[in-house]
């Protein structure tokens, strides 16, 4: 499998560090607010990742964080901490705002059918391994102290701009509003930031160094160290971690180890609409209950993501949603009881594309390419439930919305399908008049009802 390593810049062959076996570390979010469909898109990338190891036939150990403290605004070292500001905000406290939004963010998770990472690990029950990884990038004699927290001296590394082509001599000239006048370089980082005189801080713990808290990327390297090992194969995230969050864990990696701790750094890029990044200002910020509560199926936007490959994003609007949800149903529209062969050949083309740096639009393509051919029914049934292993769009368990027409399986509104089983029931009871009264309610609604001995045909009147 090729999968394109930030890194070198190129699509390179993967090798695995232990044979069969891929850890992967991704990213995950800040529990302050609610996520919304641009940080869902991430996760549902790296769940396609993760699938797609799995159906290659690797032991799988996928690792995510859940940053629930020392993440400040601007992902800067100075300015509040996002959990404390929505904490304000909203009148509760840092824990009980880490604990919504982390139950929301496991929410979506299910929505939109992504699996639960192997371990979602959160920041805060991890101090310890954070102040460990400190004592060890001090050790080496890569920080200092300045009033405000311990930092990491970038000046120690000489690599520290090349991940990210940094023109430091740039950054250095650019930086003269440096807030902080006591850090060394303008690209130095706080690895363990003192609590203010000024104000008590909800979250803050004891520290060699005193009482405070964890700078925002030391979490990332102290966890996927913990659970993955000094190296690990893959680290993902979204583009806007190159330049600062990724350089800075690389930095940590090679002041505590002497080396970049990941093999593969992947990022995706993101959904935008009209044009722009969804934020406040594009108008796009959507969650995917908004979506749900629009009438649309969370998994829509599932098919919709995959639609586009994870290093280009995707222009998000309500009708290419519409869109993907018709092609979605009509996927689901195929299902058959009865699973024939998973085609060989039509299997060879999607493990091509999707091992070449998950091509998913391509992958897709076959998908649709072996649905309109000559296959028999049951055995497109059974090739596009192989392949779904990679999709996630959960086709084996369509129950809802979904009853036989004819001979085959088609999407109908939720009402008529309420209105078939109720019928179904009644006729156990035997009460003929209630079901013959439903026959009636569907013949009205454009359903045909058709009893036999033992079974009942539905079809929709044309
Ligand atoms: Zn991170």
């Amino acid at each position: 499998m090729k999968i394109y390593n930030t890194t070198t810049r190129q699509k390179e062959e993967f090798e695995s560090i232990k044979e069969n076996e891929v850890g992967i570390y991704s990213c995950g979010p800040t529990v302050y607010s609610s996520p919304h469909i641009g940080n869902m898109y991430a996760y549902i990338c790296w769940d396609v990742l993760a699938r797609i190891k799995k159906y290659l036939g690797y032991n799988v150990n996928w690792v995510m964080n859940v940053t629930d403290v020392g993440h400040l605004v601007n992902d800067s070292d100075d300015g509040e901490d996002k959990m404390e500001k929505g904490s304000k905000q909203e009148g509760l406290s840092v824990w009980e705002i880490a604990k919504k939004y982390e139950n929301e963010f496991e929410e979506n998770l299910k929505e939109l059918n992504i699996q639960h990472p192997n371990v979602l690990c959160k920041a805060t029950d991890n101090i310890k391994e954070q102040i460990d990884l400190i004592k060890k990038i001090e050790a080496n004699g890569f920080t200092y102290k300045i009033t405000d927290g311990i930092y990491f001296d970038t000046s120690k590394f000489a690599d520290y701009g090349k991940f990210a082509n940094l023109n430091l001599d740039k950054i250095r000239e650019g930086a003269r509003v440096e807030v902080n006048e006591e850090k060394k370089n303008p690209t130095d980082f706080a690895l363990w930031k003192f609590s203010p005189t000024s104000e008590k801080r909800q979250m803050e713990w004891e520290s060699p160094w005193g009482v405070g808290f964890p700078g925002w990327h030391i979490e990332c390297t102290a966890m996927s160290i913990k659970y993955l090992g000094e190296t690990f194969d893959i680290h993902t995230g979204g583009e806007d971690h190159i330049n600062i969050h990724h350089t800075n864990e690389i930095a940590q990696g090679y002041g505590a180890f002497g080396h970049n701790t990941a093999n593969y750094w992947m990022h995706n890029a993101f959904i935008t609409f009209k044009g722009e990044k969804i934020s406040k200002s594009s108008g796009g910020l959507f969650t995917i209950f908004d979506l749900k509560n629009k009438g649309f199926d969370p998994l829509a936007y599932r098919y919709m993501a995959l639609g586009s490959h994870y290093r280009k994003g995707i222009e998000f609007s309500l009708e290419s949603l519409k869109t993907a949800e018709i092609a979605l149903n009509k996927l689901r529209s195929y299902k058959i009881d009865s699973l024939g062969k998973v085609d060989k050949t039509y299997k060879k083309e999607f493990i091509e594309k999707i091992s070449d740096d998950l091509a998913m639009p391509e992958a897709m393509a076959i998908v649709w390419k072996m649905m309109k051919s000559d296959l028999s029914t049951e055995d497109k049934w059974a090739t596009l439930l192989d392949f779904d292993q990679v999709l996630g769009l959960n086709l084996k368990s369509i129950k809802t919305n979904t009853i036989k027409l004819g001979l085959s399986y088609e999407v109908v509104p939720k009402e008529i399908v309420d209105l078939v089983e109720q019928r179904k029931k009644v006729r156990e009871e035997k009460n003929w008049a209630e079901s013959d009264r439903l026959r009636e309610v569907l013949k009205n609604k454009g359903y045909l009802v058709e009893d036999s001995q033992n079974s009942c045909k539905i079809h929709k009147i044309r």
